[in-house]
């Protein structure tokens, strides 16, 4: 392993609907998920812009309904993706914030803050839940944190990837490194059992969350992890279910109640938040009870679901997802019968008929249930990160082989693409690979790379593209080398060479046009600093108002009651009135531009005119 990076150093599960802290607690020799200040081990990864400030986590997440277009999650799925993908396309219906394509077909997240129209990145997105993750990890280390391991999903591309580390430059971290999410799991999952296996081991990951389902086939031999094939499905998950749940309702209440709620947001996200809670009761119960006050026209509405009706509403999804567990073994070319341990990662995971149909395919294998599935992934992640960390002591000696999750190549004469590195190849690597001019006398090259499976390369992902000129006038056929490396974090070079002039010209691939530069990665940085800072002045202002309204509650109270007011010469009864008065109107009033100096400096009138009155009363 290469150099140690100084100072702590925590773990991240940046997830598309929760994320999650951990670190390496080097006294206990174990990991510890770190709970958040309302005491949760996950916090929603939303962030919610209003008129005077922003939330981060399970603030921004409960004030969404009434505040839906200002309220960012899923930034996950817009990371390193560009506007026209049709991938964002499609998801840019299902939400209620606005996204508009930005230079060079970024995708930019639309919020009105502080009654101002702001765009947004994605990478800013997730770097204000990273930092709200780095806030969480300092109040509870009561250190400061500015090292940390990021999961991403294993089938996320370069420029995701690269986008991942922008984030978390912007919220003031230093990304060790960015490992895959199966990966992370298998070692929490490998750790928490002491898995001291010889020869060699499969590990199954199945990894079913709120909105993406994942799988993973890994083996591990000799403490080495490698991860050998991936699939999955971006778009299912825990949510697909309650909106099944939700219809289903919606239809039933038709039927009894002759009301069609579909049209009213209101109820509908009423009876989705009911259906995410019975559907969690029916993790663990074969009945759920849904009971919705005043529902809609007055309507109370009251039913129940058994977990039999439950399964048969969710088959397709759940057959769905075994179908994904089939491509996975049949893309690493494994028999079901060669998986050693089953892991099971994501909250859905827990859903016993999922766990069922899972056990049944693999022959009634048991699953790997003892960790946590919400908490897994951070968990790898810490033991990553405090291996990565300079005299952190007691951590297992592990080592991390990653593969890359795509095809990476050159497009050649004809628009074939040719691949240097293939998917699935365990990383960090580095491959040559010969090609030859196409014409007599050619004396430049273009060299595009790309990445992706298609055998045309125009129709894979271009990544970066440089020209090497002042080759040797030769007959076609003259060869050049093209050389790939692809780093720990799975960022690519590339460079090509002709050696009888030694001519060189090589690219790393950083500044592909989804990614973002350093300028702008530099007046980020001072955005999420300014950004902090005016959350830091809400908090201030918002504490003063609100000892300032405790106290005007507590006078109010000395003058009320009777035997208080009595110590009180009539002078002093009307010094408080005024005082009161003047509090309440200071806080009543559209004070929106008043500076935190106004109320603090009247909190310390206020109060000092409180306890002298006290002081009197005795
Ligand atoms: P994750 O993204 O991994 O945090 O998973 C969140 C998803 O897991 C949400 O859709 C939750 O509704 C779902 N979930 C959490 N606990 C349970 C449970 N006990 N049974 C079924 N689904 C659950």
């Amino acid at each position: 392993m290469g150099s140690k990076y100084e100072g702590l150093a925590v773990g991240i599960d940046l997830g598309t609907t929760y994320s999650c802290v951990a670190v390496w607690q080097e006294q206990h020799c174990r990991v510890e998920i770190i709970h958040n200040d309302q005491g949760n081990n996950t916090t929603p990864s939303v962030v919610a812009f209003t008129d005077n400030q922003r939330l981060i986590g399970d603030a921004a997440k409960n004030q969404a309904a009434a505040n839906a277009e200002n309220t960012v999650f899923d930034a996950k799925r817009l990371i390193g993706r560009k506007y026209s993908d049709p991938i964002i396309q499609k998801d840019k219906m299902m939400w209620p914030f606005k996204v508009v394509s930005g230079v060079n077909d970024k995708p930019m997240i639309v919020v009105n803050y502080k009654g101002q129209e702001k765009h947004l990145s994605a990478e800013e997105v997730s770097s204000m839940v990273l930092t709200k993750m780095r806030d969480i990890a300092e109040a509870y280390l009561e250190t400061s944190v500015k090292n940390a391991v990021v999961t991403v999903p294993a089938y996320f591309n370069d420029s995701q990837r690269k986008a991942t580390i922008d984030a978390g430059t912007i919220a003031g971290l230093n990304v060790l490194r960015i490992i895959n999410e199966p990966t992370a799991a298998a070692i929490a999952y490998g750790l928490d059992r002491r898995i001291n296996c010889v020869g060699e081991r499969n590990i199954f990951v199945f990894d079913l969350g709120g909105g993406t389902f994942d799988v993973s086939l890994l083996t591990i031999k000799d403490k080495v992890f490698q991860v050998k094939a991936t699939a999955g499905n971006t778009h299912l998950g825990g949510e697909d279910i309650d909106n099944r749940m939700v219809n289903y309702f919606v239809e039933e209440i038709k039927r009894k109640n002759k009301v069609d709620i579909s049209g009213n947001p209101r109820a509908l996200r009423r009876l989705r938040s009911a259906c995410e809670r019975a559907k969690r009761t029916l993790s663990c119960a074969l009945t759920a009870n849904i009971e919705i006050d005043a529902l809609f026209q007055g309507i109370d509405f009251c039913s129940s679901i058994t977990r039999a009706r439950f399964d048969e509403m969710n088959m397709e999804l759940f057959e769905e997802c075994m179908e994904t567990v089939k491509r996975c073994l049949t893309d690493a070319k494994m028999d079901k019968s060669s998986v050693h341990d089953i892991v099971l990662v994501g909250g859905s995971s827990r859903i016993p008929k999922v766990q069922q149909l899972l056990q049944d395919f693999f022959n009634r294998k048991d699953l790997c249930k003892s960790i946590n599935p919400d908490e897994a992934v951070a968990y790898g992640a810490a033991v990553q990160a405090a291996l990565l960390s300079e005299g952190v002591k007691n951590v297992p000696n592990l080592v991390l082989l990653d593969v890359t999750p795509l095809s990476l190549g050159v497009s050649t004469f004809g628009d074939i693409m040719s691949v240097v590195i293939p998917r699935n190849t365990t990383i960090p690597v580095k491959r040559t690979q010969k090609f030859v001019t196409v014409y007599d006398n050619q004396s430049s090259i273009m060299t595009e790379v790309y990445e992706g499976e298609r055998p045309r390369a125009s129709d894979n992902n271009l990544l970066g593209f440089y020209q090497l000129s002042g080759l040797p006038l030769a007959p076609r056929g003259h060869p050049t080398y093209d050389c790939f490396a692809i780093d720990e974090n799975g960022i690519l070079s590339v460079s090509t060479e002709e050696k009888i002039t030694g001519k060189k010209n090589q690219i790393t691939i950083t500044n592909n046009k989804e990614r973002l530069s350093a300028g702008e990665i530099n007046r980020m940085i001072l955005e999420a600093e300014i950004y902090q800072a005016e959350d830091r002045k809400f908090l201030r202002k918002a504490k003063a108002r609100n000892s300032l309204d405790d106290y005007i509650y507590k006078m109010r109270n000395v003058l009320k009651n009777k035997y208080t007011s009595s110590k009180l010469c009539s002078q002093e009864r009307d010094k408080l009135s005024s005082a009161i008065t003047k509090a309440s109107n200071l806080l009543d009033g559209d004070n929106k531009q008043d500076e935190i100096e106004v109320f603090e400096d009247y909190l310390k009138e206020f109060v000092s005119l409180y306890d002298r009155i006290m002081g009197k009363i005795g």
